[in-house]
């Protein structure tokens, strides 16, 4: 029997949870899912000068409402402080740490002398214990900081399951600081007992973390652990080949959230930064799942495309129960003060135009009009309540006030006062529109009527 799939995402609560650690975290999730596996949600929250807990919150928000349901956790960094301190121990006694008492001056001095014979600036290893060697006298009043000792010879080598098989010369690779002078473990050290002690099976991350991968096997190999698998996604660029960042407009998730797009155009789109099924380009939460692997994703950087994700967004809208995304709207037009009880049914308003809309927003927009009753602009009714437009409005309301109330009906009596009047049917349709709500365009004038209901119609047209 193979070893269950457990994956994590491992995110630094420094700011909202933002596209490209969405991405990281669906690809996880999706895989651990794929494999029947475990998710694991880990906080990596040591940079305390940067970590806040509205970032915590930001991050877990975002997981939330994208559904990326987490199987264990959220574990914090912060609080397993004496797990890493007692490996640290352990890794003192078996030697595969030391003490090193090598000051903040007395490292530049090496370092500058290093630059100065044009070599690489490292760590020189005087404390670094060997057979045979005789360390420095401990200086008095010293706090040392513990380094890995790491293997000087041979390589580091993994077979990335997205980049291929990397490999690094230990001796690129000087001894890292496990633990600071104050005790505290440093960042790279954290990353590996967590990854162990959670038993990861695949460590899923941006390929910022590439140059830390060597560093955490060789840690991982002289903790005896077993190594996970590493996938290191490619950045993601903005839609002008940049890479993506805060200039590129909404980058946290929750934005386009609020912006308007449905959790399932979003990872329909973020499962397509990097990741392909053939030539699919729109599938299911479930789809997904059935399909997700490692071996299809693109080792070049993926590029947004705000055009394709909205695109993909009025997809999902047209397919989305009215209902549903009434449910929506009624929470973006209550923020904006609208009564929604002054106005006809939403699920049936919505209907007429989630076929129009490419986001909830626009969607709002929409249907706003039909709970408040906006006067249309100067030019609007310049161009469109005319004098005869103004005229012909008021035969219809004659009309319209014993009318019967179905679109057939609507639309014939409509007809009707264009033929009366020697009226082109956008001569009265169209000023019928601006005056009713305030636009030009909507969709069939009989089915807005029919939805706005006699009342509010003959109300609007007075
Ligand atoms: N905390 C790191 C980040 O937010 C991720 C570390 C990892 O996945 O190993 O970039």
């Amino acid at each position: 029997m193979s070893t269950p799939v457990r994956t994590r995402f491992a995110p630094s609560p420094t700011g909202f949870l933002h596209i490209g650690g969405a991405r990281t975290a669906l690809f996880s999730w999706a895989y651990a899912r794929r494999h029947g596996g475990q998710f694991i949600l880990r906080i990596e929250d040591t940079d305390v000068a940067r970590s806040t807990p509205e970032a915590v919150q930001a991050i877990l928000d975002g997981m939330n409402w994208l559904e990326l349901t987490h199987d264990e956790g959220p574990f914090y960094q912060m609080q397993r402080m004496d797990r890493y301190k007692e490996v640290i121990g352990q890794m003192l006694a078996a030697g595969t740490a030391y003490y090193c008492y090598t000051q903040p001056e007395e490292l530049e001095a090496i370092r500058e002398a290093q630059r100065a014979r044009g070599e690489k600036p490292r760590y020189d290893g005087r404390w670094r214990p060997e057979a045979g060697k005789t360390l420095p006298a401990i200086p008095a009043g010293v706090q040392p900081v513990v380094r890995f000792k790491n293997p000087v010879d041979g390589v580091v080598a993994w077979d990335d399951l997205v980049k291929g098989r990397i490999e690094i010369a230990n001796a690129e690779l000087d001894d890292l600081v496990i633990a600071r002078a104050d005790g505290t473990p440093t960042y790279n050290f954290c990353v590996v007992v967590d990854d162990w002690d959670m038993g990861i099976t695949q460590v899923i991350r941006g390929d910022d973390h590439v140059n830390n991968t060597p560093r955490q096997i060789n840690i991982l190999a002289a903790l005896g652990a077993t190594l996970p698998q590493y996938a290191h996604l490619s950045m993601i660029l903005g839609d002008d080949g940049t890479k993506l960042s805060k200039r590129h407009g909404a980058v946290s998730v929750m934005q386009y959230h609020e912006e308007g797009y449905l959790k399932e155009a979003v990872i329909n789109y973020l499962a397509r930064l990097g990741w392909s099924h053939g030539d699919d380009e729109i599938f299911s939460r479930e789809q997904l799942v059935e399909w997700f692997d490692l071996d299809h994703i693109t080792p070049s950087a993926a590029q947004f495309n705000t055009e394709k994700l909205k695109w993909l967004n009025a997809h999902y809208i047209k397919q989305t129960e009215p209902a549903v995304l009434a449910a929506d709207v009624v929470t973006r037009l209550a923020a904006r003060g609208v009564d929604l009880a002054a106005g006809p049914d939403l699920a049936a308003v919505v209907a007429l135009y989630r076929e129009r809309v490419s986001t909830l927003v626009e969607l709002a927009d929409s249907v706003e009009p039909y709970y408040l009753h906006a006067q249309p602009g100067a030019e609007l009714t310049a161009q469109h309540l005319t004098e005869t437009a103004l005229s012909a409005l008021g035969v219809l309301a004659g009309k319209l006030a014993t009318a019967a109330w179905d679109k057939a009906a609507l639309s014939a009596i409509i007809k009707e006062t264009c033929t009366e009047l020697g009226l082109k049917m956008p001569q009265l349709a169209i000023p019928l529109r601006v005056k009713l709500l305030g636009v030009a365009q909507t969709p069939s004038i009989d089915a807005v009527l029919e939805v706005l209901g006699r009342e509010a119609v003959l109300a609007r047209l007075k």
